[in-house]
Order: C-alpha cells, then structure tokens, then sequence
C-alpha cells in the first residue's frame, strides 16, 4: 500500500510535532520499519515473521532471530551507504519539503548544524534524486481541460566570461489548465483557470524533433494543446493531438489570454532559480527542474512530500559526491518521464 495512505505512519503538522514524532535516531528507525512491514517484520531472507532484534549503536540494522542475518533499513533509499544519522536525513527532508522555496546548501548546512558544506550538498542533492520518479505519467487527456506549451530560455551564470556571452539554456514546459468552480472567490483571476500539473524539461533546441519530442514524451495522446504559433509545434496535429497554435506576434495581451498558466510557471521558475539558488549552473539546471516539478505538483500538499521523499526515493539511484562533481552521474532527463 502506498505510504500516502497509511494511518498508521503520521506526518508532522508543525516543528514540535516533528520533534515529538522524531527525537532520534530510534524513533526515525521505526518509523522507516513501520513504512516498509506494515503488518511487522519478515525477514526478506528466511521469510521469519518475527520481532527482530535491534541494536541501541545501529539503528538502522535489523537482525533476524531466526537466520541470525541481517537487513538494512535504509537499504534502496536515499539514505544507503551514509554515515549520516537518520535524524539528520528526516530534518532534512523535513526542510525540503516544508518550506515552499526549497534551500541553498549553504542555507541547509546551517540549519542542519553541518561542519561540512559537502554533506549538506550531498543530502541537498540525494533527496532531489528522489524528487524524479514520482511524475513519470503522461499530463493532460482529462476531459474539458487543455494543456498550454511554450518554451524560455533560462539565464545561466556568465561569471568570468567576455561581456555579452551568455548561457542560456532553453526549458520547454507543459501545463494542465484546470478551471476553479464558478463562483469562488478565485475565479475571477484569470478567467478562473489554475495550473495542475507540470512538465519540465531541457530543450536542445526549438527545432519540431525537439518541442514536439517533449510534447509527445510527457502530455497524453489526443490532448487538446495550445501553444503559440512556432514552426517548432507545426506537427502537434500529425502527432495526434488536438492543437490551437496562437498567433501571439510579440503581443502581451494575446499572451495573456491563451497562454497565461504556462508564462505564470515560467515566471515562478526563474524567482525560484535566482532567488532561493542565485542562479544555477547548466550542468545541474535539469535537477533544480525536477526539484521545481516537484514541488509544484505537490504545492496543495506540502507534506506529502516528506513522505514521498522517504517512502519512494527508496528505488532511485543516488549519486555519490563524487559522481555528481565529475559528471558521470547524468540527472535523469526530463522530470521524470524518461
Ligand atoms: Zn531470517
């Protein structure tokens, strides 16, 4: 059963109740227990239901009475192989996912009482890895809604480089448009739509292959789309989608009408991007993108998020410091879809 909808594994409404719930590393340990053997502890290696024992010095360890062997609690989560306690992980995901903006690592480092700016990094960058798989279904194709595309070119850092150079990096996004209920009080901003949820994604280039590659990768066949009227969504119709290209000429109003929802997304990215990060390299750009699609999809939900962090990043593969400073750990592409 998924762990978003287990009573029995309660989620902090505010700090002291985070504290109540988590003193220490026990308590975290038998939360994690409790998530992965709802119905108590089977030893994946002999089958024995048994109470296992536990150890006051490893709390993540759990030994079987019976085979006499060991199993990790943190084994295929984000947390494997640390040394870091799992109190530390839990305030941290903790920090990641209540606060709407995310952190700086440096901001993390501080909070979390750090003397080392690369652990902070590392956590920082190992709960984002498990920020990925969640979002791997297509948006769009529900009923009366649409999805809106555009594309912007995101500012890169251009410390160091001649005047004029810049990196700029082109992001293509998806968004569902939805509709508020007639008659609430939101619903007069505008004309009532809301965004549900988003894409994300690194783009190439504006050819057609590269736009309508994303389109066809992350939004339901037979979506109703609109997008403005770049050659680059020319083939939408040919690739069975419902598509209205809107003529926007550099006009704002225009924008504003058909593409409001997918400008607004843009518009909180790059607050995000400079504010919470002061910019963002190119090669870690699409990691703030699927930290951002992320927290997006789960903004009516902030603390569902905490649990995701710990419940599903139990199958991503997290990069090591190492890996992720040398290159050779490739963020997934794409927020999920790849
Ligand atoms: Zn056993």
């Amino acid at each position: 059963m998924d762990v978003l909808h287990r009573d029995d594994l309660p989620f902090p409404a505010s700090l002291p109740a985070f504290q109540r719930l988590f003193p220490d590393d026990a308590a975290c340990a038998a939360y994690l227990e409790k998530a992965r053997w709802g119905n108590g502890f089977v030893c994946p290696h002999c089958h024995e239901a048994r109470d296992p024992f536990r150890f006051a010095n490893r709390p993540a360890v759990l030994r079987c009475r019976k085979c006499r062997r060991d199993t990790g609690l943190t084994v295929g989560t984000v947390m494997e192989r640390t040394h870091t306690p799992l109190s530390v992980w839990f305030w941290a995901a903790y920090l990641v996912s209540s606060q709407t903006d995310g952190m700086s690592a440096t901001q993390f480092q501080r909070q979390l009482g750090l003397s080392r700016y690369e652990t902070a990094f590392q956590i920082l960058h190992k709960l984002r890895s498990g920020m990925v798989r969640p979002d791997q279904d297509r948006i769009g194709g529900i009923p009366d809604e649409h999805v809106e595309v555009d594309e912007t070119y995101v500012g890169g850092r251009t410390r160091g480089k001649g005047r004029g150079v810049h990196d700029k990096v082109l992001v293509v996004s998806a968004v569902e448009v939805r509709q508020r209920e007639p008659g609430s009080w939101l619903d007069k901003r505008k004309g009532g739509r809301y965004a549900g949820r988003v894409r994300l994604a690194i783009a190439q280039d504006r050819s057609e292959a590269s736009l309508c590659g994303f389109v066809e990768e992350v939004v339901a066949p037979d979506a109703q789309i609109i997008t403005d009227d770049w050659t680059g969504y020319n083939s939408l119709i040919k690739r069975g989608f419902k598509h209205l290209a809107v003529a926007e000429r550099g006009d704002h109003r225009v924008a504003e009408e058909y593409l409001p929802i997918v400008h607004l997304v843009f518009s909180n990215l790059k607050t995000w991007l400079n504010g919470t990060h002061h910019g963002v390299s190119h090669q870690h750009l699409q990691a703030y993108l699927n930290e951002f699609t992320f927290r997006f999809n789960r903004r009516f939900y902030p603390f569902n998020a905490f649990r995701s962090l710990l419940g599903i990043a139990g199958d991503t593969s997290a990069p090591t410091y190492d890996e992720l400073y040398s290159g050779e750990w490739a963020h997934p592409r794409c927020c999920g879809c790849g």
